[in-house]
């Protein structure tokens, strides 16, 4: 199914969602005028109806990316996790962080 972005028109911090969201949506249906989360006006962004294919957590792995993902502050859950390296990253805690020497290597 296609993917649309679309922006708040006026930023709601209320809002469970980023300013900028993308939400999938089957092409033939209207655009959205509001947030389906909080119910403020959205706008479509331009271009990209993505057919963009989102990558499982597995395969960024598997093609040397890392992907960290906020889980209080200042401590991250590491979705990447390769053997030897920590669940969650602590930024005062350099030794959690992902072990890069292992990425880069092969
Ligand atoms: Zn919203």
């Amino acid at each position: 199914m296609p993917f649309y972005s679309y922006a708040h028109v006026t930023e709601n911090p209320d809002c469970e969602r980023s300013p900028e969201f993308e939400i999938d949506q089957p092409a033939r249906d209207l655009p959205l005028t509001v947030c389906p989360w909080c119910g403020t006006p959205v706008e479509r962004l331009l271009g990209t109806p993505g057919i963009k294919k989102r990558l499982f957590d597995c395969e960024l792995r598997d093609r040397g990316f890392t992907k960290l993902v906020r889980v209080d502050d200042g401590l991250f859950e590491n979705k990447t996790r390769r053997p030897g390296e920590e669940k969650y990253v602590d930024r005062r805690k350099p030794e959690t962080f992902p072990k890069l020497e292992k990425t880069v290597r092969d």
